[in-house]
């Protein structure tokens, strides 16, 4: 699993200049730059006076996040490349819709020939494991978690190769073939995502996929976001933390 940041907000204007402390190089970024602009600009609370002699970080997690300002966060956004995930955790993703946008690997377009397996984070550790109540016809012997892994997903490729080939033998090709073949494809088929939250949404989602209620995969992914999102804009998720838990690392927000 990998998560790159490919694009986040920038500022065009020079809106350092309507805040108290303008621009403080190095510490703050464009993001709470321009969060720190709304919020004031709603009360034109441009001065020095208190408490608006906050810097920007301060005030952020202060005037913004302490006060529940939520809709201020709306204004910035931060746009994720998410590689090396199931199709079964971009299925629960994708049901954010509130201040959201994704592109999905089109599964009618890629060949899934092409595309690798994802085990989920929970079964990795049992893959030298022997599997209970399954053995190899021949040896008689336990086969492993791995081996039972690789075996589904050698049936699942020879009947999408065989049905594509069918398809094609009734004059169905390309997308057709795709769209119908990829039908017996499993959940754990990598996709990849390019994913865009504006902030407020962003917290929404740590907060529910980071739980200990979430998936276990999601979980990780939401740990790696909370990680690229605190780098980029820390007074707006430092509020978030991770703690151990019974169910491994979850969020606590
Ligand atoms: C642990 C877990 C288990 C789940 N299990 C299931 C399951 O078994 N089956 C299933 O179908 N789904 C399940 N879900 C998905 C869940 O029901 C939501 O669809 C998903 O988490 C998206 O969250 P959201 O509804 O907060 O939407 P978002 O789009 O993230 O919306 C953010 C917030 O905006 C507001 N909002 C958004 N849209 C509207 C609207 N139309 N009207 C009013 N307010 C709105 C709400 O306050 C909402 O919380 C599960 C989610 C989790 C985290």
């Amino acid at each position: 699993m990998k998560v790159t940041l490919v694009a986040a907000t920038q500022v065009r204007a020079p809106i350092y200049d309507f805040l108290p402390w303008g621009e403080e190089a190095g510490v703050s970024r464009d993001g709470e730059y321009l969060v720190e602009f709304a919020g004031r600009a709603c009360y034109q609370a441009w001065g020095r006076k208190n408490p608006e002699t906050r810097k920007t970080r301060d005030y952020v997690r202060k005037n913004i996040i302490g006060k529940d300002h939520g809709s201020v966060l709306e204004h910035a956004s931060a746009t994720f490349y998410i590689e090396g995930v199931s199709r079964s955790l971009t299925h629960e993703m994708i049901r954010h819709r509130a201040g959201t946008a994704y592109s999905e690997l089109s599964q009618r377009y890629v060949d899934l020939a092409d595309v690798e397996l994802v085990v989920h984070p929970t079964v990795q550790p049992l893959l030298h494991e022997p599997v209970v109540g399954a053995r190899d016809p021949e040896t008689k012997e336990p086969i492993t978690v791995e081996r039972l892994i690789l075996q589904s997903y050698e049936d699942v490729a020879f009947a999408y190769d065989r049905l594509s080939a069918t398809l094609e033998a009734h004059g169905i090709t390309g997308k057709r073939a795709r769209e119908a073949a990829r039908e017996v494809a499993q959940s754990m088929t990598e996709t990849k995502l390019v994913m865009t939250a504006n902030y407020r949404a962003w917290r929404h989602i740590l907060r529910m996929r980071g739980s200990e209620h979430a998936d276990a995969q999601i979980r990780a992914l939401a740990l790696l976001l909370l990680e690229a999102l605190y780098d980029e804009a820390p007074s707006v998720f430092g509020d978030y933390s991770v703690v151990n838990t019974q169910y491994g690392q979850v969020i606590e927000a």
